[in-house]
This record gives C-alpha cells, sequence and structure tokens, in this order.
C-alpha cells in the first residue's frame, strides 16, 4: 500500500490549481484519483481577471468590455485595466497534467472514483474503484455533493453551445446579460461570448428555485437560435450544468477537507468560482510549502449577508421584468471596475459604496428584514 502526503479526490478547477502551485515547491507525495479521461473541454471559465494566476498564458480570449441588456436597453461596461477573460477546460488542464507529471513522486489514478474511506491511525485509508487501496494524512475533496436549497437561494441552471459558422463577428462586448422575457421564475437571460470572427459560445441560463430540465432549457436555447437564424451553424462544443447560489458551508474533519464548490468557493449570487479558487489555492499551497496544515476555502460573511438579501429581493419579484432592470441599473450606477472587483468577491471600500447606492433602497431594506428571518435555514449537503 502506498502512504502520500496528501490525497486530491477530482482532477477539477480547486485541485489543479493547487497542484500546479506545489509542484514546484511543495516536498511531500500527492496522489490525484480523478474519474474521467483528461483533458476534457467540458466547459470554459470566465471572469474578471484581477491579478495573474498560473494559468493566465492560457486564456483563450480576453475582453475590455461587457454588455447588459434589459427591455431593448443595452448597456456597454469598460475597462482597460481588468480584463474578462476565458479558459478552457482542455487548456488548464493540460498545464495541471504537466505539472503532476513533473513529479514522479506523485500518482495520477486515472479513470478511477473513489470507493469507500476510513480513518484510521492518524490518517485516511482510501480504496479506489480499481481495487488499489492507499493512504494519505490529508484528504482534499472536490467531488460535488449533493446539496438541498431554501429561500432565498438559488439554482443557475445553463444550456451552452459554442457555435461555429459565418455571421458571428469577433467585434462587440461579451454580452453578460441579456435578459429574455418568460414566464419562468425568477430569470432567464442569454451570456454570448464572441470568441473569434466564426466563433461563439451563446448559453441560456435561468435563476430559478428548482433545477429546470437542462433538456427544456437547451429547447428553449435551439428556439432562440433558430430565431436569430443560427440553427444551421455547427455546434463545436456544448456545456450545461445547475450551479448552487447558495453559501456552501466548509466541511473539514481530522484532515479531510471538501475543497472548490464543494467546499463553498462559489460566489453565491454569481456562479463565479475559478477567480476565488485561485485565491485559495494561492494561501493554501503557501500555507503547505511553509509545512502548516491545508487552509480551507473562505468566504466574507458580510458579502454572504448581501448576497442572501440581493436574492431575496429577487424572489419577491413585483412586475415581471423587476430583475432584469435591476442588474441593469446595478450595472448603470457602478463603475465597470468596482462592479468587476465586486462581483469578484475583491471590493474595495468605495467600491462597495457604489454597489449599495445602485440598489434600490426600500425594495433592498424589505428583502434585508425577510432576509434575516429566513437565513437560519440551512443548506444541506450530502455528508462526504
Ligand atoms: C459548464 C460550467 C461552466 C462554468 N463556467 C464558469 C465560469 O465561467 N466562471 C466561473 O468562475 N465558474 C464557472 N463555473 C463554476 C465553477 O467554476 C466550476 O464548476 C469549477 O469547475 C468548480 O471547480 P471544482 O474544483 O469545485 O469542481 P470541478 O471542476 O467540477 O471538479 C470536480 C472534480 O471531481 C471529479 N469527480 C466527480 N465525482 C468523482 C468521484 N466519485 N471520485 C473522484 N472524483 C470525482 C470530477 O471528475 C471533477 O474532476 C462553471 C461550471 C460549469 C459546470
Amino acid at each position: 500500500m502506498t502512504h502520500f502526503d496528501i490525497a486530491l479526490i477530482g482532477f477539477g478547477a480547486a485541485t489543479m490549481s493547487l497542484a500546479v502551485r506545489l509542484a514546484s515547491d511543495y516536498p511531500g507525495r500527492v496522489a490525484v484519483i480523478e474519474p474521467r479521461e483528461l483533458p476534457s473541454d467540458d466547459r470554459t471559465w470566465c471572469g474578471w481577471r484581477l491579478a495573474d494566476h498560473p494559468f493566465t498564458d492560457q486564456a483563450a480570449q480576453t475582453w475590455s468590455a461587457w454588455a447588459v441588456s434589459h427591455g431593448g436597453r443595452e448597456l456597454v461596461c469598460r475597462s482597460d485595466h481588468i480584463p474578462y477573460e476565458m479558459l478552457r477546460a482542455s487548456a488548464v488542464q493540460a498545464r495541471a497534467l504537466d505539472a503532476v507529471a513533473s513529479r514522479p513522486d506523485w500518482q495520477f489514478f486515472s479513470r478511477q472514483t473513489l470507493q469507500t474511506a476510513t480513518y484510521e491511525k492518524a490518517h485516511w485509508r482510501l480504496s479506489l474503484s480499481s481495487g488499489a487501496t492507499i493512504t494519505a494524512d490529508c484528504v482534499m475533496d472536490s467531488r460535488p455533493p449533493g446539496i438541498g436549497l431554501d429561500r432565498p437561494w438559488l439554482w443557475q441552471s445553463f444550456v451552452g453551445r459554442e457555435l461555429v459558422g459565418p455571421d458571428l463577428p469577433a467585434t462587440g462586448p461579451v454580452r453578460l446579460m441579456d435578459f429574455i422575457d418568460d414566464d419562468a421564475p425568477l430569470l432567464t437571460f442569454v451570456y454570448e461570448l464572441p470568441i473569434s470572427d466564426g466563433r461563439r459560445l451563446i448559453e441560456l441560463t435561468r435563476f430559478a428555485p428548482q433545477r429546470p430540465s437542462l433538456a427544456e432549457l437547451g429547447t428553449s436555447l435551439d428556439r432562440l437560435l433558430d430565431a436569430r437564424g443560427l440553427a444551421t451553424h455547427t455546434i463545436d462544443r456544448e456545456e450545461s450544468s445547475h450551479l448552487p447560489m447558495a453559501p456552501i458551508p466548509p466541511t473539514s474533519r481530522s484532515g479531510w477537507m471538501r475543497v472548490g464548490t464543494a467546499g463553498g468557493s462559489m460566489r453565491p449570487a454569481t456562479g463565479y468560482a475559478f477567480h476565488g479558487i485561485q485565491r485559495w489555492a494561492d494561501a493554501c499551497a503557501r500555507s503547505l510549502i511553509a509545512g502548516n496544515n491545508a487552509s480551507p476555502p473562505s468566504r466574507s460573511r458580510w458579502m454572504d449577508w448581501l448576497d442572501g438579501v440581493f436574492l431575496e429581493s429577487l424572489w419577491a419579484g413585483g412586475n415581471a421584468d423587476a430583475p432584469g432592470a435591476r442588474f441593469h441599473r446595478l450595472f448603470e450606477c457602478t463603475p465597470p471596475e468596482s462592479m468587476a472587483r465586486f462581483l469578484m468577491s475583491r471590493p474595495r471600500l468605495g467600491d462597495i459604496g457604489h454597489v449599495l447606492r445602485a440598489l434600490p433602497m426600500l425594495p433592498m431594506l424589505g428583502a434585508a428584514g425577510r432576509y434575516s428571518i429566513r437565513r437560519r435555514r440551512p443548506v444541506t449537503l450530502d455528508q462526504p
């Protein structure tokens, strides 16, 4: 039986980000257990790059303008200092696989899942689907847990198609939210990345109390593409998921830690996680390289509170297009760089002032009152 200092369960955004930082300086042995055959181009990671990270060179595209549209009005925001970037999962995986391969003392258990884990004599004994058994002092588990959510938290569900064909110019901003008037609670919008000339990612996204069927969302997206004359374009790649828009509580016990989305790295009100994961991976790698324990993901409590109040205000509804109008006003009244820092969970004091001034006072006060009553309701998680 082989012993490791750390076992990484899953090789996704969080564990890959940690592995690339550990590969050069961490003296310990690391095992990686991943069920898929990599690379797999199943998603793109986008967000505002506030600081360089080990995958900066891997960015497939960056943009200096982004737009929010509602009721036929398009608002374009710009920054020459904070780019919105897109990274392909396959490029990030290639970099991370190279990092693991550079360490002959590490082991990659490809196409294997964790079957059982038992804690004995200060280490974890892990049995894998291949029949192999390993032990590890510390386990970092990025497997997606089963999650139950209650108001005000939401599911962000989306289906995206990367299209290739004519009439898809690379010019124009990233369309973050182009709101659609439909009957679905609570809001639906199109997200659009003009990746290059003749190539565009178009996603239909819904924030909803219950997870809608992805097949049904895909059919709505196809109708939309048809209406835009894009139905016959080649679909090069698809991505879809349900993301929990909720403050996932950290789980850490006896050397077992949930990381990434499973450990609470996702920002509740946005679904952005990749850049927060980079900050966690920096801190965690520093701690491990210095000979200390791994540090768990962390979020700011007051931002969780603000996110809860904001999402609660969306539930209250009012007129059908209120959520779209609220997002539009938020982007309109907040300077673009303040908004980017705020959405990436790194606001300066002045940024927070801008965001608070852009939110409608009375609906937010009402939502704060309702949220303070509701917020003790837990987000439920399966045990690892
Ligand atoms: C399609 C999609 C697009 C997204 N786009 C963005 C974006 O643009 N910007 C952003 O900030 N966030 C985005 N997110 C949200 C978030 O950043 C990602 O979900 C991110 O990958 C989360 O990282 P993670 O490490 O927590 O989980 P993952 O990257 O999902 O990694 C989990 C790993 O666990 C493995 N695993 C699963 N089951 C087992 C098992 N039984 N045993 C061992 N391993 C297992 C999986 O194979 C995977 O490698 C997106 C999510 C999805 C699904």
